[in-house]
């Protein structure tokens, strides 16, 4: 792809180019343009690096917050610290909303940690785990249970089309326990190509195909989260009709793994900025990062780590918040205004790229 292909040199320009530009806009601010300054602290959205699990936080201007997922448990508590780092940057000292996309523990495992560093309001979940007593998810609930006994936390559990209580951005759920939304979102249900030919078989009864997904529409941007949703699911929103429209931002479903991230999702919804929470061996299948790359209208993907695997595929180092070696902990974070700009920086580079609005 041209765009990926986009060495060093090209990044620079681009580079030279934004700082041109720079220049000419203080230039003409000085000579009295009316131009709007930047306005306020904007929707800032942190992908915390949780090694290949998910935990995305969002913090709006006036500082409501929602944590999607807690990332794991152990490491001396390194998915806990850096969420809670993540959030002393974002200057908020609670956590309104904690949204559990599903119990497995890359997602559920942070999750006494987080709450033992921070006040947190009310999780949020699918409802129940039904797994066998073996699996994972079950000491990940029985956590979470306990947390909700002791009266630490409220609980809410929403359903396919229910609206979230979260200030300042209006986030519907659009998956919850197996469903998803029955009709389209207001702007959406157009019919969808890229359903033509699929392979979009169920992928088998876990966790993963019962995540809550949302979608956040912040002013003219919107979000996309579905957590770890497999694509026969992602073929009941999207085909024939695409329910969900088109996004701005897509956190890439289940780190970037093959059974997720159909073309049925990923060309229909036609990201501008993909952002894929892998780790360096978790997720980011080649197979994935084609399907994101070939997205109609895509202008850049993000990693949170250089894919490792033989034969992976990666964007260009200054895309990657985590290159190969020791664990570093790069976060990547979006902020964002209503007009529809946005800008990603990168913690590891300290670079920032714009995306003027559409
Ligand atoms: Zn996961």
């Amino acid at each position: 792809m041209m765009r990926t292909a986009m060495g060093k040199r090209n990044w620079r320009k681009a580079w030279l180019c934004a700082a041109v530009l720079a220049a000419v806009s203080v230039g003409a601010a000085a000579a009295g343009d009316s131009k709007p300054a930047p306005a306020g602290p904007g929707l800032r959205i942190y992908f915390v690096d949780v090694e290949g699990g998910q935990s995305t936080l969002f913090v709006t201007p006036q500082g409501h917050s929602l944590l999607v997922d807690t990332g794991w448990a152990g490491n001396n508590g390194r998915d806990a610290d850096r969420i809670a780092a993540a959030a002393k940057d974002a200057g908020i000292s609670r956590l309104d909303y904690v949204l559990l996309t599903h119990y497995h523990p890359d997602h559920a495992g942070g999750l006494v940690e987080v709450a033992q560093r921070l006040p947190i309001g009310t999780v949020i979940d699918h409802g129940e785990n039904t797994e066998p007593a073996e699996a994972s998810t079950v000491p990940m609930y029985a956590m979470y249970m306990g947390l909700v006994a002791n009266g630490k936390v409220k609980r809410l559990t929403p359903k396919p089309g229910d609206r979230l209580p979260i200030a300042e951005m209006d986030a519907t759920v659009v998956s919850s326990a197996g469903e998803v939304i029955e009709r389209p979102l207001p702007e959406a249900g157009e019919p969808n190509p890229a359903c033509q030919g699929a392979d979009l078989k169920p992928i088998g009864q876990t966790e993963n195909p019962r995540s809550l997904g949302i979608r956040i529409v912040f002013g003219k941007l919107r979000i996309l989260d579905l957590g770890d949703l497999t694509v026969e699911k992602e073929a009941l929103l999207m085909c024939p009709a695409n329910k969900l429209g088109r996004v701005d931002i897509f956190v890439v479903s289940h780190h970037g793994t093959a059974t997720s991230d159909s073309a049925a999702l990923v060309h229909a919804i036609a990201p501008r900025v993909a952002i894929m929470d892998n780790g360096g061996r978790k997720g980011g299948s080649p197979s994935v990062w084609q399907t994101i790359e070939s997205s109609p209208g895509l202008e850049d993907l993000w990693q949170l780590h250089t894919a490792e695997a033989e034969g992976s595929r990666n964007v260009a180092d200054a895309y990657i918040a985590n290159l190969s070696g020791p664990d570093a902990g790069n976060y990547l974070k979006i902020k964002a205004w209503p007009d529809g700009r946005f800008e990603v920086f990168n913690a590891r580079t300290q670079a920032t790229k714009q995306y003027p609005a559409r």
